[in-house]
């Protein structure tokens, strides 16, 4: 007979930036909760995305980028923050070596005894660009430093092993009442969200020229006409410079990038919005 009951997993994804965490996440969700980028570093607070089908519940906690030189601190500060109590751990890396950099130091954290995972596991992603010899000595390599209960070949990109993989997480749910609301996605509030998406068109638009660190804060939020919404926020900038690499020629960089990001925001929240961005020099 079929149990009634509710069933949940709560799981880490841990790896370096760029391997795919966000993707591997939004993924599963459904929607966009993590923002994806081809800059390193973008999610910068945990974030719980949450997906819900019919009684089973799984939750993901998306890492901040640990950052190769601050490793020991970071991955430390990743460990200690919100990880107390996940059930999986799952390791993402890509092709490039510099992912597999922090091994060492997840060996250590694992040895710890503050940090149990009833099983962890290996998923190695972007294999639409690795071939064959190279998978194997990703594995054999992570190997020799963590023992793995599974590994997993797939790309995101192209729908490659991620089916057996969520059968997989489905597998390990463990009975007990879940945590959050059936319909939560995510414990990212709103606010924050928009400010994301504002922090990511900026990355997207200006690439090199603008460093990741910048922040976004939302000053408020206020009906428009219709059921359109005024959505005011600032753009902090570390240094006097960036600010006229942002306007750009006539004011076109901030109006470019305004009128990205207000369609990003019309798509998430799916009502016309007005976008107002302002500049301000904040050192810190
Ligand atoms: P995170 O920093 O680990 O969260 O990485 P993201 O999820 O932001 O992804 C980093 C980049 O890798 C993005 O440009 C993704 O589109 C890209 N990416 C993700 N999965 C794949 C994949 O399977 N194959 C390829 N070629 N690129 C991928
Ligand atoms: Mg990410």
């Amino acid at each position: 007979m079929k149990s009634s009951k509710q069933k949940s997993l709560k799981i880490l994804v841990l790896g370096k930036p760029n391997v795919g965490k966000s993707t591997l996440i939004n993924y599963f969700i459904g929607e966009k909760v993590s923002i994806v980028s081809r800059k390193a570093q973008t999610t910068r607070q945990n974030i719980t995305a949450i997906m819900t089908e019919g009684l089973n519940q799984i939750t993901f906690i998306d890492t901040p980028g640990l950052n190769s030189t601050k490793k020991n601190v970071s991955i430390k500060e990743t460990f200690r923050s919100s990880v107390i109590s996940t059930d999986l751990l799952v390791y993402v890396v890509d092709d490039r070596k510099i992912s597999r950099f922090f091994e060492n130091e997840l060996k250590k954290e694992l040895h710890g005894s503050h940090l149990q995972f009833s099983k962890k596991i290996l998923v190695i992603n972007k294999i639409d660009k690795i071939n064959k010899g190279e998978l194997l000595e990703i594995t054999r390599e992570t190997y020799k430093k963590i023992e793995f209960d599974e590994t997993f070949f797939i790309s995101l990109k192209k729908g490659y092993g991620t089916i057996e993989l969520g059968n997989w997480l489905k597998n390990q749910l463990i009975e007990r009442n879940w945590e959050f609301k059936q319909n939560e996605k995510s414990n990212f509030g709103k606010e924050q969200f928009l400010c994301e998406l504002t922090r990511e068109q900026i990355l997207h638009n200006f690439h090199e020229e603008i460093p990741y660190n910048l922040e976004v804060v939302m000053d408020y939020i206020r009906p428009g006409g219709g059921n359109s919404l005024k959505i005011y926020q600032t753009i902090l900038l570390t240094k006097g410079s960036y600010k006229p690499i942002i306007l750009g020629k006539k004011g076109n960089g901030i109006k470019n990038l305004s009128q990205k990001t207000r369609l990003e925001m019309e798509k998430f929240l799916k009502k016309k919005v007005h976008l107002f961005l302002n500049l301000k020099i904040n050192r810190g």
